[in-house]
């Protein structure tokens, strides 16, 4: 199992790299989505991961199926772009896996879209609402290095019961 990298990591604060076409069924990234799949799996309340938080500073991120009981598979996003935010604006509390255990909130669209390339290399479309148009809000963050951090409000110390 690989760590999750814990703030101040510096690579935390990169400007992810795009993932180049001719890499994308590359063995790299494959083992590192794997990994990726891996260390969402293994924390309970995770719900998604960028390829940074792996120590990998590349515009990847994958979605955990525990998102929703429809998906079959975890979601993986490469070279994602959010083509769509809406203008409607909440409140949402957010964590990270890599700046345990902190939750604040921050102030997020409602609705988001997302262009990215399958793990086949094909192009396709996702619009998101609440929970997921988070979760693209905050992972494309991770990609350009941007923390919840940075904007939420109320930072609380949550660590787990044991
Ligand atoms: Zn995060």
């Amino acid at each position: 199992m690989k760590t999750i990298v814990q703030l101040p990591d510096p690579v935390l604060r990169q400007t992810a790299a795009p993932v180049a076409t001719s890499e994308i069924k590359g063995k790299h990234i494959k083992t590192l989505i794997e990994d990726m799949k891996k260390a969402v799996e293994h924390e309970e309340d995770a719900v998604a991961i960028a390829a940074p938080q792996l120590g990998e500073s590349v515009r990847l991120f994958v979605v955990s199926k525990r998102v929703d009981k429809k998906y079959e598979d975890d979601l993986v996003f490469i070279n994602p772009e959010i083509i769509r935010l809406g203008k409607n604006k909440t409140i949402m509390q957010e964590g990270c896996l890599s700046v345990r255990w902190k939750y604040g909130d921050v102030k997020r669209a409602t609705t988001a879209s997302v262009r990215a390339l399958n793990v086949e290399g094909n192009e396709f479309v996702m619009n998101g609402r609440g929970l997921l148009a988070q979760i693209f809000q905050h992972e494309v963050d991770h990609l350009n290095g941007i923390l919840f951090i940075d904007t939420a409000k109320n930072i609380e110390d949550i660590p787990p019961q044991k």
